[in-house]
């Protein structure tokens, strides 16, 4: 799959799809989660990145309450529907991002009548790197433009969220849509998931000689929907237990007090968010002190903790940031929710081909399937490209 988005091939696309031009196209990015992992939804900090891959969505508005949409991922034609009976329980599959992204907008208000819509995105489906937000960002983006909607950039994340959580159904925190809609080229995006409050952090990994190599396991594990309510649950039981109103507001030094009033799997779940939510804020530290040659330790410390205290890693995200590490990798960790997905590695640039071949060659030693890496760069977020 090709990395970038051609702006004006997309908008051929959607002439040939549906025999007009488009009245624009616009593009969200997809992400890496630098470090800060389940910390969002315990109202912590996350530093992710938006990554130079992308969906991009061409739309052309009709002028009646139709809505027709294609995308180009699969062979699975057009979906049509009537946006007057558009209801939560009625959108499902793909065009549950897109359309549920329709529905909170005129839920609030703003005047979206009907419209053809074509997706094109290189980001990989499933694979961490949030190829949904990716959607519902390309989509609030454009139909904020369309629709004079007038929404600022944190309302468009709390659009994409709502999307996500109330007709997807995925109980997901601002993490993903903050990123995609917030980074600039050359930044990683230091979010405060308790106030929203965000600041750009640099984060030239070129100038640096480095790269950040991510690894798709293709591992989808079953149990990743509920590992992931369960994790929350672990976390929601904790703070009250520790009388909190989230685990953001217990500190690394109170761990210790901590210990002795949750039972040994809570106690674990807690010093992961804790620790984590510490470590961003170091991480965020050390890039502006001395750059992201000096991360490493942190990422690595962050994936021991996922694997150990938070259980949410997996075999092959193991054994990829282990063969990064033993092969130059500066530092490396599992991304994402877990239970599969990808595992990022910041490596010196010259070290790229053999930090690959040992973790394809660790793979197939292993018996586990065939991983596709990349390397990914800060990039900008979602943006009108045509
Ligand atoms: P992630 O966000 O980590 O990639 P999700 O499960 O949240 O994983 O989102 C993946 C879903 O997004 C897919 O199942 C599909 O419904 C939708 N999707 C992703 N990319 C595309 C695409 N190019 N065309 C249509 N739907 C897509
Ligand atoms: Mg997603």
């Amino acid at each position: 799959m090709s990395a970038s988005i051609d702006a004006a091939q997309v908008a051929k696309a959607f002439e040939a799809a549906y025999g007009t031009a488009p009245d624009g196209v616009w593009s969200a990015p997809g992400r890496v989660n630098l470090i800060g992992e389940h910390t969002d939804y315990n109202e912590g900090y996350v530093l992710p990145f938006a990554i130079d891959r992308a969906a991009a969505v061409a739309i052309r508005l009709r002028g009646d309450t139709t809505a027709r949409l294609v995308s180009s991922y699969g062979n699975q034609g057009v979906v049509t529907v009537d946006l007057d009976t558009l209801s939560r329980d009625t959108m499902s599959g793909w065009t549950a991002y897109p359309l549920g992204v329709v529905w909170v907008m005129r839920q609030l208000g703003i005047t979206i009548g009907g419209f053809d819509l074509y997706l094109q995105s290189t980001v990989p489906s499933g694979a961490g790197l949030s190829s949904s937000a990716a959607i519902e960002c390309a989509v609030a983006t454009a139909f904020n433009e369309l629709a004079s909607a007038g929404l600022g950039l944190n309302e468009l994340v709390l659009v994409g969220q709502r999307a996500e959580n109330e007709v997807v159904g995925a109980p997901t925190g601002i993490l993903d849509q903050s990123a995609s809609l917030l980074s600039t080229d050359g930044h990683a995006v230091f979010l405060d998931c308790r106030t929203q409050e965000s600041k750009l952090v640099p984060l030239d990994l070129a100038a640096a000689g480095l790269l950040i190599l991510v690894v798709d396991t293709k591992v989808s594990h079953s149990h990743a929907t509920g590992g992931y309510s369960a994790r929350r649950a672990s976390c929601e039981l904790g703070a009250e237990v520790l009388g909190v109103r989230a685990l953001r507001d217990v500190a690394a030094a109170e761990l210790p007090e901590a210990a002795g009033l949750l039972d040994e799997e809570t106690f674990r779940r807690v010093r992961h968010i804790v620790t984590e939510n510490q470590r961003v804020l170091d991480t965020v530290a050390v890039l502006d002190d001395a750059g992201p040659a000096a991360i490493g330790a942190l990422l690595t410390a962050s994936h021991a903790s996922m694997r150990d205290d938070f259980e949410i890693s997996c075999a092959e995200l193991d054994l990829a940031v282990d063969k990064a590490l033993a092969h130059g990798a500066l530092g490396a960790r599992m991304t994402g929710g877990g239970f599969g997905g990808s595992a990022i590695a910041l490596i010196p640039a010259a070290a790229e081909e053999q930090v690959r071949a040992a973790v394809v060659h660790a793979f197939a030693e292993a018996g586990f399937g065939v991983p596709d890496i990349f390397a990914v760069s800060p990039a900008p977020g979602a943006r009108r490209i045509h």
